[in-house]
């Protein structure tokens, strides 16, 4: 798969996607139309207008056929969302370097329905065989876990980040830009309301100097500017920065981002490895936040079936990602190493995000899944995982094997 590493970071199809955004920024009402517009819809049938995925390897290009794109093709959601623009990141971005992604999006809470034949086999792919039927379940009882507390020599940071949607609006790759608007206003305004320790600040990008939001995102505590190709291409990035900001307390360790890939993203991190404190503050915080926006009357998009109703497919459920940042320059080389995450459950990233390559044996690793398992369950995953590669590492580090120590 070609990609070009600028700055480390993945630069993939940032061409093709120049072309769809040109195509989005058309549209009079704010929401993205395909480009191929309904007329043509009649004009052609659905196998003229199939997409080209010969060099794909996300999940989306695995379960789409020339029959399911037959069946959604000419459907669109209440709010208009169709089965093109469900795809056009998908579409646009083959493969990822670093990670398998899923290749599609939701642009409102009814694409999960409308779009069913195409994201169930999708979210059962990405989620290891989740069922059309089953029920996901929400635990954010964090005297649960066990363990927790990492040895700092190997812990550069710890975080547990969730996503939240409030019903009644569209989704990043689709709102309005009133809609954008109108959501970063009710969340600031809860959040307004939060005290104690978890007092803080709500500051919009467009408020804000490129100085200091270079500085928040080299902190990895801002999310990045829209140079994702997988941003670009799924229209999230339009408008930028129009209603985007960060809300942060003083200690800046417990976050929420407004309108970037989700409507709002709830972070706690700290540095070091104490990633217990750090799921306490996690599910403390992001109690009060949901009572404070419920309070105003919202909703969040929420099923029995598929949990948490998040932007992309991979987030359903928890939402959660819980991880750390670390050191394991010896780990990182054996010949194991990717095949042992993969029976762990967990995915690596770089350090500066999800488009950045690993540095100097430096990971971002993370529980892989979201849905199915409750939020104390994902996080014990990954502190179960986690304690087992210090191990291996510190085995290492003495020359000692570790084939005793890999998961089976
Ligand atoms: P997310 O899945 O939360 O969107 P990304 O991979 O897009 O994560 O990264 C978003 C930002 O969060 C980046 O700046 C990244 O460095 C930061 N980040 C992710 N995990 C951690 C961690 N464990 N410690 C510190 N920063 C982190
Ligand atoms: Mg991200």
């Amino acid at each position: 798969m070609a990609f070009f590493a600028t700055n480390k970071r993945w630069l993939g199809a940032a061409v093709v996607s120049g072309v769809a955004i040109a195509g989005y920024m058309l549209t009079s009402d704010g929401r993205n139309s395909i480009r191929a517009g309904a007329s043509a819809y009649s004009r052609f049938p659905p196998s003229a207008d199939f997409p080209d995925l010969s060099k794909h390897s996300n999940h989306m290009a695995k379960v789409l056929t020339p029959k399911i794109y037959a069946k959604l093709r000419d459907k669109r959601t209440p709010s208009g969302f169709t089965l093109d623009n469900v795809i056009q990141t998908g579409v646009d971005n083959p493969g990822h370097p670093f990670i398998m992604t899923v290749g599609c999006v939701a642009g409102d809470e009814e694409s999960y329905e409308t779009f069913k034949d195409l994201l169930d086999p999708v979210i059962s792919d990405r989620h290891g065989g989740y069922g059309a039927d089953a029920k996901h379940p929400t635990d954010l009882d964090s005297s649960k876990i066990r363990g927790g507390l990492f040895d700092d020599k190997y812990m550069l940071s710890s975080r547990v980040r969730t996503g939240r949607s409030i019903r009644g609006f569209g989704l990043p790759p689709h709102c309005t830009r009133a809609e954008r608007r109108e959501v970063e206003k009710i969340v600031s305004s809860a959040l307004d309301n939060l005290g104690g320790e978890l007092k803080g600040v709500y500051y919009p990008l467009n408020r804000m100097s490129d100085q200091e939001q270079e500085q928040l995102i080299n902190d990895h505590f801002l999310f990045d500017k829209p140079v994702s190709p997988l941003l670009l291409a799924s229209g999230m990035a339009r408008d930028w920065p129009d209603g985007r900001g960060i809300w942060h307390n003083k200690e800046k360790n417990f976050l929420v981002w407004v309108n970037e890939e989700d409507h709002t993203r709830v972070i706690s991190m700290e540095k070091g490895g104490n990633i217990k404190s750090v799921f306490d503050r996690f599910c403390n915080g992001l109690k009060q936040v949901e009572d404070l926006m419920k309070k105003d009357g919202n909703e969040f998009m929420w099923n029995q079936h598929l949990g948490f109703i998040l932007t992309c497919p991979s987030n359903l459920g928890t939402g959660l990602r819980a991880g750390v940042h670390i050191k394991i320059p010896k780990f990182s080389k054996h010949p194991k190493f990717e095949e042992a995450l993969k029976k762990m459950r967990l995915q690596k990233r770089g350090t500066g995000g999800v488009d950045t390559a690993a540095v100097g044996g430096t990971f971002d690793i993370s529980n892989s899944d979201r849905l199915g398992q409750s939020e104390v369950e994902l996080v014990q995953t990954l502190i179960d995982g986690i304690d087992r590669i210090v191990e291996m590492e510190k085995a290492l580090e003495k020359g000692q094997s570790i084939d005793s120590l890999l998961p089976k």
